[in-house]
């Protein structure tokens, strides 16, 4: 299996494999890896001729520090179940001066206000800071198709617009959520969260299945009030946002109308760790 740290190397190897009509296949990825993860690198490998997983933790995109110094890694790890998937997976694990040509600064980006609501207004300078590393990584790779999740529903809106507005060839493909047995959204942090809290957190997809039954009956405010009453009940979990939005432009519901797809957003702290999850209403 090759692992690649360098951009010029990167670079060398795909040009010596792919030929003009051939599909490079790119997930970018933080490490850590899990079968959440792992549906996406599977979609890529089966639908290119190449796939490139990155694994990259970018400090431009945590505004908290501790989350950044305790965010889990293991590389021996990622590419023993990389090759589960396939040997002929390359993996980009880049250093930061590496991957930001030795200024590690996150770029300002403008996407139409999807960048100020949820998870832009809870984490300061977020969507900056990955806009920036997924622009670098884009043009590092230089893929056909890159893979992003939907568990970060705000991101993949996010990169569409980023690469809408720089009129990138790159095709961008969301990838539905992948949960843990009891409903929680498979993530790297919830290697952090400790077992009965893990098997508790199934609340949180319930809470979100209930607002989903809901939203068909009564008004998104009262909806809102709901889930805020149900988490304040909970000692384990303490809620942070939740908001139903647009699924486009993730403005917060006014009045429901129809021919219009809407989502509800949910961050919450378990144990002092942020987990978010969505679903489609
Ligand atoms: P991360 O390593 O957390 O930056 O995630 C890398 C990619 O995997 C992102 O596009 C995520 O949205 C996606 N991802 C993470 N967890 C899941 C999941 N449970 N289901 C589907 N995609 C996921």
């Amino acid at each position: 299996m090759l692992v690649i740290h360098n951009k010029k190397e990167l670079q060398k190897v795909l040009q010596s494999k792919v030929n003009k009509n051939c599909t490079i296949g790119f997930v970018p990825t933080m490490g850590a890896l899990h079968t959440g993860h792992l549906s996406l690198i599977k979609r890529a490998f089966s639908q290119n001729e190449v796939t490139v997983v990155s694994i990259f933790i970018n400090p431009t995109q945590f505004d908290n520090k501790e989350d950044l110094e305790k965010y889990p890694t293991d590389l021996r790890n990622d590419i023993d179940l990389l090759q589960t998937v396939s040997d002929a997976i390359i993996i980009f694990a880049p250093s930061a001066l590496e991957i930001y040509n030795g200024d590690i600064a996150s770029k300002k980006f403008n996407f139409n206000g999807l960048e100020k609501v949820m998870e832009g207004e809870f984490r300061t300078g977020h969507f900056n800071g990955v806009a920036t590393i997924v622009e670098l990584l884009l043009l590092a790779v230089n893929p056909t198709h890159a893979y992003f999740g939907e568990k970060d529903f705000q991101q993949l809106q996010i990169i569409k617009k980023l690469v809408e507005l720089k009129k990138f060839p790159f095709k961008i493909i969301g990838c539905p959520i992948e949960r843990e047995t009891n409903g929680l959204a498979r993530s790297s942090r919830n290697e952090r969260l400790s077992k009965s809290t893990r098997e508790e957190a199934g609340f949180i997809f319930k809470t979100l299945n209930s607002a989903k039954s809901k939203f068909g009956i009564e008004n998104a405010k009262s909806i809102t009030d709901w889930v805020a009453s149900e988490f304040a009940k909970s000692k384990l979990f303490e809620l942070e946002y939740f908001q139903i939005a647009d699924a486009s432009t993730l403005t917060p519901i006014l009045k429901k109308q129809k021919n219009i797809k809407y989502r509800a957003f949910i961050a919450v702290y378990a144990e002092g760790i942020r987990l978010i999850d969505n679903i489609a209403l």
